[in-house]
């Protein structure tokens, strides 16, 4: 008789033939305890942590976690109503309020995570008379928020404006609206939307807006830690600006920020927003305390730390001999020859005691099998430093890079 989970099967076989066959599942790490923000404590294994997101390393920014203390002693541990509903508590409204203020628009809607933003915001902003055309490298939840739209959905290729253009110029006689979906630095690969090309195109084209999801550029680009549209000097041609706390904030939830003057008409129509619980108070008011460090002096000492810690770890391991998806940026991903090779790569780093995510297709961009790494400001050089003689050594074991052979064992 059939049974109802049956077409997970081969999903379910190769999971067993890569990793129980392995020995390594990576759906299985715990932190049993955490050190700090670039420690762990897996089993009983000291770990370095290598493939949080956690770029400024602001988990336990002390102003931030006594905030927290304060609202859940004040306000408690949970809402438990939705926005709309009983679920809007002063510290919601002060997290949109810094939320406008850090990135100089007029309107801040705060979601209960980046995934229900994109959700939420691409699902009621285009309808079925209207055209998205999005990067091919989009984000899980950009993909379903513009299904759940209805819009005809056009995929350009990743980071090709000229493709982008061609595929808007077909549009040019349709009526309805166009909008283009970028992400400021795409998650696996770590490489940099060519937004001013991508504003130049926007400029061509009649009735096209640009949103871009700022997830793992947000605290990392720009001087104030805005984002690729902040670094790039195109912050008024960029309509909307979607964003997670998950990642630089060091907490959770999502957020779209506009000045579009009939923004706020998604708080009336956006069902992720409205038919969710809220934020806890305790999140919201560290959320906001770690944005107004993002854009304060701090927040920029962060960043080069978290540049200069970028830089050395992608030269060093690229001096290994290693194949690296881009150029240096907090995300440094090695490209593994197979997926299997991945997966054993993956268990020899996790046995000696540094944690990256394994990343494999179909989830990753050109079939990458994917050693990705994320930087922390709060990695020191000596971390990094016991990071890349780690990777050479397991390379090594691996007969993966005879270069990393040599070296571990020459020096
Ligand atoms: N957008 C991008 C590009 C992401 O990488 C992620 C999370 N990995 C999200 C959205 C979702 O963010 P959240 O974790 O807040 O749901």
């Amino acid at each position: 008789m059939a049974d109802i989970f049956d077409r997970f099967a081969p999903l379910m076989a190769q999971r067993d033939s890569f990793f129980t066959e392995a020995g390594a599942d990576p759906f299985t790490v715990r932190m049993d305890q955490v050190i700090s923000q670039t420690e762990a404590m897996i089993g009983n294994r000291r770990t370095i942590l290598c493939g949080t997101n956690n770029y400024l390393g602001l988990t336990f920014a002390p102003e931030a976690l006594k905030a927290a203390h304060a609202a859940l002693d004040d306000f408690g541990t949970g809402t438990t109503g939705s926005r709309v509903a009983n679920g809007t508590y002063v510290g919601h409204k002060a997290l949109e309020d810094e939320l406008k203020t850090f990135f100089k628009k007029d309107h801040a809607i705060v979601f209960s995570t980046g995934f229900l933003a994109n959700l939420g915001v691409l699902s009621t902003l285009m309808g079925p008379d209207d055209f998205i055309v999005m990067d091919a490298d989009c984000h899980a939840s950009i993909y379903d928020g513009v299904r759940m739209s209805q819009a005809q959905i056009i995929r350009f290729k990743h980071n090709d404006a000229a493709d982008l253009d061609k595929r808007l110029a077909r549009l040019a006689d349709k009526p309805g609206n166009k909008l283009i979906v970028i992400e400021g630095i795409y998650s696996m690969l770590g490489d940099t939307a060519p937004l001013k090309d991508i504003v130049a195109v926007k400029k061509k084209h009649a009735n096209t807006y640009i949103l871009s999801d700022e997830a793992h550029s947000l605290g990392v680009l720009g001087r104030f830690g805005r984002g690729l549209p902040e670094q790039d000097g195109v912050e008024a041609d960029v309509d909307f600006i979607v964003g997670t706390f998950s990642k630089s904030a060091g907490t959770v939830g999502g957020f779209c920020v506009s000045s579009h003057p009939k923004f706020d008409t998604l708080r009336l129509v956006c069902r992720p927003y409205i038919f969710t619980a809220s934020l806890p108070p305790s999140v919201v008011a560290s959320a906001a305390v770690n944005l107004s460090i993002i854009r304060g002096p701090e927040g920029g000492a962060l960043r080069k730390r978290l540049r200069r810690n970028a830089q050395h770890l992608h030269a060093r391991l690229t001096n290994l001999g290693l194949k690296i998806a881009s150029g240096p940026s907090p995300v440094v991903a090695v490209v593994a020859p197979s997926p299997e090779m991945a997966v054993a790569f993956w268990r020899g780093l996790i046995e000696a005691g540094v944690y990256v995510n394994l990343a494999l297709p179909p989830a990753t961009p050109y079939g990458y099998s994917l050693l990705r790494c994320s930087l922390c400001a709060a990695h020191t050089e000596e971390q990094l430093d016991e990071v890349v003689a780690i990777f050479g050594r397991v390379a090594a074991d691996l007969g993966l890079i005879e270069r990393c052979a040599r070296k571990v064992a020459g020096a």
